[in-house]
């Protein structure tokens, strides 16, 4: 620390290695579960999506978006989440390694610390972990291509999900079959087996599970009222309306241009 005088030991920190993000590109930080294959079955996700894991992982999410605040957009599915921070942003000195580590150990130990809201009585059995990584994209084409590419695999995966758990859950298969009947099927070979044999539409089914979730901030009116006092005068209630920032979510799609219109806030020229 500063107090102390400069000790022979160091030079050390010269061997530090500078990992400053390109200046002017959008830096995502990319977390996911590790192993969670097993960690869903060891505590009884429901198949193909459980909500309660979702919604811790979402809550995870608003809680990391919360503490940084140079991230304009989070996208997650499954066992993963997408942060985006600004071009501009100088948060850490654009340092890859601190902003990839506050990410994911703010989302870990949300994880934990919100599991009971979303669980309830049943117990973490272990320590969750995630990864992270930093991956850079310097134009607008390449990040919504970045995410496109997420909300893509999101459905792709969704939908094989909801068919093989169908096939197993009301179709009487057993997981090998099922696989079986999906090999080498399409899309359009897959709505056809959920529509004519198990009457679901896939178009019909929730949009967290077929879109993911998509985190913004968004500005809110906020009336509160304010106890004001004069010289001379009674205390009175005053309504003060203000404007907070606030994250929403959206199960929507951003892989239109739609969403980018309705909120051109979120991107920067
Ligand atoms: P930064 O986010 O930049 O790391 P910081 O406040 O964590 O900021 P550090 O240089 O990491 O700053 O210092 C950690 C501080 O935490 C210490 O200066 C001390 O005030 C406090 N601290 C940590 N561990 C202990 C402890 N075991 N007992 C008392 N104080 C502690
Ligand atoms: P890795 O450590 O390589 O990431 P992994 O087992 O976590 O291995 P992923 O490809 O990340 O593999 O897949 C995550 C798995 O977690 C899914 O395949 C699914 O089994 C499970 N999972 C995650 N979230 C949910 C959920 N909300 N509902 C049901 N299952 C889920
Ligand atoms: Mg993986
Ligand atoms: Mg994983
Ligand atoms: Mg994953
Ligand atoms: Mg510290």
């Amino acid at each position: 620390s500063s107090n102390m005088a400069k000790s022979k030991f160091e030079y050390v920190r010269n061997f530090e290695m500078d990992d400053a993000c390109l200046r002017n590109c959008y830096i995502v930080v990319r977390l996911d579960g590790r192993n969670f294959h097993k960690f869903a079955e060891q505590h009884k996700f429901t198949k193909p999506n459980d909500d309660r894991a979702l919604g811790l992982m979402a809550r995870s999410a608003r809680s990391v978006m919360g503490d940084l605040e140079d991230i304009v957009i989070a996208y997650g599915q499954s066992d993963e989440f997408s942060f985006i921070f600004k071009r501009t942003s100088t948060l850490f000195k654009r340092r890859s390694s601190k902003l990839m580590t506050h990410v994911v150990s703010q989302f870990s130990s949300s994880y934990v610390f919100y599991w009971k809201e979303f669980f309830g009585d049943q117990p973490l059995l272990y320590p969750p972990g995630f990864d992270g990584r930093v991956v850079l994209y310097p134009c607008n084409r390449n990040l919504k291509d970045y995410l496109s590419w997420r909300q893509a695999d999101c459905h792709i995966n969704n939908l094989y999900n909801t068919v093989f758990w169908a096939l197993v859950q009301k179709g009487g298969l057993t997981t090998v079959q099922a696989e079986d009947r999906l090999k080498g099927t399409l899309a359009a070979g897959k709505n056809e087996i959920l529509f004519a044999e198990f009457d679901i539409n896939y178009n019909n089914e929730s949009a967290v599970h077929r879109k993911g979730t998509t985190l913004i901030w968004e500005k809110v009116k906020e009336t509160v009222t304010k106890r004001t006092k004069l010289p001379n005068e009674e205390d009175k209630e005053v309504p003060v309306t203000r404007s907070r920032r606030m994250v929403q979510d959206y199960h929507c799609d951003i892989i239109g241009e739609q969403f980018w219109q309705e909120h051109p806030e979120i991107l920067e020229d």
